[in-house]
């Protein structure tokens, strides 16, 4: 693959509609969204969409999610939009929720991975919406990173990525909320969270009552089974360096890292850590703020990448509940499920 990649920004009309036209034209673009940045490309077309597997080196088994300017837009693309569909998008959309629904024969089986349904989702960036309805099309946008790497959370991570893979990128500044959408599905007897995200598990049951919760949202599936959600069962989201997270309180924490300090060692640790540590480290947030965490994780987690004598990361994470529960989600991928309990 060796594509001249167009950097276009989202403050010019004309690059809106550059994108729009490279869109319609069966290309690939790299689309601000609030959650992180997504690999675009016409989700009708199975030929088109071939080409984001290709792109990003993703496994073939794992469905995109569908994205939409309007309400309206869905109906098209699912066989039933059920009430508890309605009622979410009208609490949650346009924003960071994904839902999953029985597919239209529109959808390709490229797009949804073989699978009989289809992820939909409204995001909230106007960027995403003004290239959406420029070109008149759903967009299926996987995270614009490369298999297996941390989503990209600005135009510049996903140049990094993929920049000469792609036809272009569209710069709409740093993403709001940082981790991927919350996946939901409402295909089943009974809605289930299959990846946690900026709409929380609470936000979820406040509108359809109880909410299932897949077992691969906070464990690693036991070997051989099915993920009900293809993504959540790969190692994910690493940086190049093993990462482990460490469990107890900021005093046991710091004890720990520095007594194991050496050449290689790194910390990704709370804002209120960092004088406490003596080996370089990378702060992501204030222990407790869950909104800062997600925000900064997978910039901090690239961060570690661009110093390769990075090879253990000691890392701290917050408890599964609210918007740590996405964040916790992540993190136990990237560090491949090793935790330590001080
Ligand atoms: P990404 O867009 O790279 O953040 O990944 C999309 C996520 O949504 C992955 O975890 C997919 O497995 C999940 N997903 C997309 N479509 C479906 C579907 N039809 N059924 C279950 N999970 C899905
Ligand atoms: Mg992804």
């Amino acid at each position: 693959m060796n594509l001249k990649t167009e950097w276009l920004s989202a403050a010019r009309t004309e690059d809106i509609q550059r994108a729009a036209d490279l869109l319609k034209n069966g290309g690939l673009v790299g689309l601000p969204t609030e959650t992180v940045y997504g690999l675009a490309a016409n989700a009708l077309d199975g030929g088109v969409v071939k080409k984001i597997f290709l792109a990003k080196g993703r496994p073939q088994d794992n469905p995109l999610i569908v994205h939409v300017a309007s309400v309206e837009q869905v109906a098209p693309l699912v066989q039933v939009f059920p009430a508890g569909a309605q009622a979410l998008a009208k609490a949650y959309w346009p924003g960071p929720l994904t839902i999953i629904l029985p597919k239209a024969d529109c959808i390709p089986l490229e797009t949804s991975a073989g699978l009989p349904t289809v992820a939909v989702r409204f995001p909230a960036h106007p960027a995403a919406q003004a290239v959406i309805r420029a070109c008149g099309l759903p967009l299926a946008a996987p995270s614009g990173n490369l298999s297996g790497r941390p989503s990209p959370t600005t135009a510049q991570h996903m140049w990094h990525d993929m920049q000469g893979r792609i036809d272009a990128v569209l710069d709409g500044g740093p993403c709001e909320v940082g981790v991927e959408s919350t996946v939901v599905t409402l295909a089943g007897e009974r809605p289930r969270l299959l990846r946690p995200g900026g709409i929380t598990l609470e936000q979820l049951q406040a509108v359809l009552g109880p909410v299932d919760v897949d077992e691969a949202v906070l464990n690693r599936l036991p070997e051989g089974e099915t993920a009900a959600s293809p993504g959540m069962k790969y190692k994910h989201y690493a940086p190049n360096a093993r990462v482990i997270i460490i469990k107890g309180t900021s005093g046991q924490y710091a004890a720990y890292v520095n007594s194991h300090a050496a050449p290689g060692v790194a910390a990704l640790c709370y804002k209120e850590e960092e004088p406490m540590l003596q080996v370089p480290c990378i702060s992501y947030g204030g222990q407790g703020d869950d909104r800062a965490l997600a925000h900064e994780l997978f910039r901090a987690l690239r961060a570690f990448d661009d110093d390769t004598g990075v090879k253990l990361v000691y890392a701290r994470c917050p408890e599964p509940t609210g918007l740590g529960m996405a964040v916790y989600n992540r993190l136990i991928r990237a560090a491949g499920f090793e935790v330590l309990q001080l």
